[in-house]
């Protein structure tokens, strides 16, 4: 089976290159084609001689990512792919544009074993995990496809794992998915400017703080009791709120980094003053930011999930309660509402 060429890293590259009795230079150049001018052809490669680019040909393959779909929100612009893979499966990935940059959701599986009520992800089960070519390609893609278009070129400067999938339990996949984003004979995107958002996998958060890759860290709370929080998250099962916390305080510890915790709000389920001042008591200790979420009521198997959001005044006096217990929180603006631009609509959707 050819080799896919994308998930390698530099050094891989440069190693199967001097095999072969070719100049180690030649891996910068190769690498500057693959993940600076992302072509999807070796023949493209120009500045590479004919006898290289056909061992490329024999033993490497640069895998496709096809658009399934794609939809334009006619409020925002934002642009949500449904991008098929190799094997037929789908994954979705949103391009949001803000005014300073703009931002892409990537997703690391396909499909999810997590199973939290009011996300559509898991809808139809797991599938599979992503390989770091396929996260890639993801931005890779977008932007090639948005170059495209009337507007001209759009470069993403922000990059969040919040896609389909727990980027946490495809592990070595996504970190050697950043490995490669940031390397700087490619693509060479701080790891300033990305997030990975956890369903709060305890061990993994352990195994990200020891890595200091100086991304930002996002853990998906949602209530801020075991009580509670066992209703919605099954992951709670296995690593409770005190594990979890226990883990976030040392990766706060050793990386110096600041979490960000997101909490989808409930009607009627965490969205009291009690539930705000138990989870400022959380997240103080910790200086840590809070990204409040009005659900979005999500259809799965044709049920609508019963999880709505609280009226936009009680979303507000949350974030008051909060406020007033310290926590430095914000309220997330709801981008592509009417393109189905929640975690796995659109792929659950088809
Ligand atoms: N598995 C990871 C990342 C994917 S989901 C995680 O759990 O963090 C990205 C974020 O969107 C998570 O905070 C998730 O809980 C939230 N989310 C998923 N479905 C949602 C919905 N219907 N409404 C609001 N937030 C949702």
């Amino acid at each position: 089976m050819k080799k896919d060429i994308l998930s390698l890293s530099f050094e891989e590259l440069q190693s199967q290159i001097t095999a072969v009795g070719e100049e180690k230079f030649r891996a910068k150049q190769i690498f500057d084609w693959l993940h600076v001018k992302k072509i999807t052809d070796f023949s493209e490669m120009s500045n590479i001689s004919e006898q290289l680019r056909q061992f490329l040909t024999n033993y490497f393959c640069i895998k496709p990512l096809i658009i399934r779909k794609k939809l334009v929100s006619e409020y925002d612009y934002t642009v949500k792919y449904l991008y098929e893979m190799e094997d037929g499966e789908t994954i979705e990935t949103v391009l949001m544009r803000y005014r300073h940059a703009n931002s892409l959701c990537v997703s690391t599986q396909a499909g999810c074993k997590m199973n939290c009520a009011f996300c559509a992800s898991g809808a139809n089960g797991f599938i599979r995990d992503l390989t770091p070519s396929e996260m890639l390609l993801q931005l890779y893609e977008t932007e090639r496809d948005s170059g495209k278009s009337a507007s001209g070129d759009v470069s993403v400067g922000n990059l969040v794992l919040m896609g389909i999938g727990e980027p946490l339990d495809n592990f070595d996949n996504v970190i050697r998915f950043l490995e490669l984003l940031s390397d700087k004979n490619g693509r060479n995107m701080s790891l300033r400017h990305v997030s990975l958002s956890t369903c709060g996998l305890a061990d993994k958060i352990d195994a990200l703080a020891e890595l200091r890759l100086g991304l930002t860290l996002s853990v998906s709370l949602h209530a801020a009791d075991n009580e509670t929080r066992n209703k919605i998250m099954p992951v709670n099962f296995t690593f409770n709120i005190e594990t979890l916390m226990s883990a976030c305080r040392n990766y706060y510890e050793k990386t110096g980094r600041r979490i960000s915790f997101e909490y989808a709000l409930i009607k009627d389920l965490n969205d009291d003053e009690k539930a705000a001042e138990k989870l400022a008591a959380l997240v103080k200790p910790l200086s840590a930011h809070v990204n409040l979420i009005p659900v979005n009521n999500v259809c799965k198997n044709g049920i609508y999930s019963p999880a709505k959001s609280p009226e936009t005044s009680r979303i507000k006096a949350f974030h008051t309660w909060l406020t007033r217990n310290g926590v430095n929180a914000t309220v997330r603006r709801t981008l592509g509402t009417d393109i189905s631009a929640a975690c796995g609509q659109l792929r659950s959707d088809n």
